[in-house]
């Protein structure tokens, strides 16, 4: 049996360590190990890169743990943006959403657009007329209420600053959720979603749909998704700046995650972390933040869950 794998995250913005407590831990890893497996199952059953990926994203948008989905956080209008996306290594097909809202699965729509439409970024009003077209059904703004996201916007409602899941001082901290995979196939793809950042308002977009930003694959490099100060990873190109040292430098997947979170992004003031795989199923899973909520598993192995270094 060649070889497979799967990584995931959700967020780098944890709970500062003393503040988590053993309930805590247990629910997010207990989240996280549902959504790996998830995706393992497919995996293990033949199935393709992009199938384990959108899957595993889906089960940690259904979670009110993490920034993404229902558990998306809230902009200054005190609603929810949700931006999602979604990309084959095999053909470097992609799909992406931005601004959207009422939709359950943002994943699932960002593979919509990429599967059945002429088109690789769809935004606001218009990516939910696609939606509609494509009978996707929306949700009332009472899914995707939470008391504890509601509290972080309180805080800061009234004022002109926005906050990420990342900022050290606060005490709530969810985050924005990926994964990448690489099939028995030898495919490999990547998935980013999330709700941004709390008070964000201008139709603020992060890195997160932004193909070679936030996420990337490409089968002959790496697959990448990413978590962090979304301006900076943006400005960073991130996720294709790994791909490009691998591709153009002959440096390892490690070796190119690393020099991009702990080097290059540091450089320019961001924060943050990425999960990647390459072609021949390793994964990488570097951040330069206190913790980052992740979990991965190996073909024949269990699955490794982790939150901080
Ligand atoms: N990168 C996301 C954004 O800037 C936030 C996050 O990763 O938590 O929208």
């Amino acid at each position: 049996m060649n070889k497979f794998s799967i990584a995931i995250h959700g967020g780098a913005g944890t709970l500062v360590k003393g503040m988590m407590t053993p309930e805590k831990e247990a629910a997010y890893k207990s989240a996280l190990e549902q959504s790996v497996n998830a995706g393992y199952e497919i995996l293990s059953n033949g199935g393709s890169a992009i199938d384990a990926v959108e899957t595993a994203v889906s089960y940690l948008e259904d979670s009110p743990l993490f920034n993404a989905g229902k558990g998306s956080v809230f902009t200054a209008e005190g609603t929810h943006e949700m931006d999602a996306s979604i990309m084959d290594g095999s053909n470097k097909e992609a799909g992406a959403v931005g601004l959207i809202s009422g939709i359950k699965n943002p994943i699932q729509l960002a593979r919509k657009v990429k599967d059945n439409s002429d088109h690789v970024f769809l935004g606001g009003e218009g990516a939910l007329k696609f939606a509609k077209a494509q009978g996707v059904s929306t949700l009332d703004d009472d899914y995707f209420f939470d008391q504890l996201r509601y509290d972080q916007w309180q805080e800061i409602k009234d004022t002109d600053s926005f906050q990420l899941d990342h900022s050290k001082s606060k005490d709530h901290k969810f985050g924005t959720v990926g994964a990448v995979a690489r099939d028995a196939h030898g495919n490999i793809a990547a998935a980013t979603s999330t709700g941004g950042m709390t008070n964000k308002r201008f139709g603020r977009i992060g890195d997160s749909p932004m193909i070679g930003a936030g996420n990337y694959a490409n089968n002959t490099t790496c697959a990448v998704s990413c978590t962090g100060s979304g301006e900076f990873f943006i400005r960073g190109v991130v996720a294709y700046e790994v791909s490009a040292l691998m591709e153009f430098k002959g440096l390892s997947l490690s070796e190119a995650a690393n020099e991009v979170i702990n080097k290059r992004i540091l450089e320019i003031g961001g924060d943050g972390g990425l999960i990647a795989v390459d072609g021949e199923g390793n994964i990488a899973m570097p951040f330069n933040t206190e913790g980052m909520y992740r979990a991965q598993r190996i073909s024949g192995q269990e699955p490794s869950i982790a939150i901080y270094k």
